[in-house]
């Protein structure tokens, strides 16, 4: 599923409400299709190095099955990390990264996928 930069348009006020609410760590979250309807959840960050990743229950995915992983990042800008990239790809799942000091968002997938 190819996603716009447009697609979460109506759920990036909540996301950022969410992801702001923690200024020392990345959070995250994910965002599964009820319906027709995209939904976001919220979701523990279980990194051991929570100020420069995340990671997300691997049960929460396969639940879910997200079209959509989030995560914030502190300091840095919105666009991916290399783990990012390798991540997303791997997982084929495409990431919403937010900034919280550039507060802006940036939609990543990979294009191959
Ligand atoms: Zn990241």
């Amino acid at each position: 599923m190819m996603l716009e930069e447009n697609s979460f348009r109506e759920l990036k006020p909540l996301i950022k409400e969410y992801l702001i609410k923690s200024p020392q760590q990345e959070s995250c979250g994910i965002i599964y299709l009820d319906g027709a309807d995209f939904v976001f959840l919220e979701t523990e960050n279980l990194s051991d190095n929570k100020r420069q990743t995340f990671c997300i229950d691997p049960q929460v995915i396969l639940k879910y099955n997200p079209v959509c992983i989030v995560h914030s990042h502190i300091n840095e800008t919105a666009y991916p990390s290399d783990i990012d990239i390798l991540n997303s790809s791997e997982l084929c799942i495409p990431y919403l990264i937010y900034s919280l000091r550039f507060d802006e968002f940036y939609l990543y997938q990979n294009k191959s996928v």
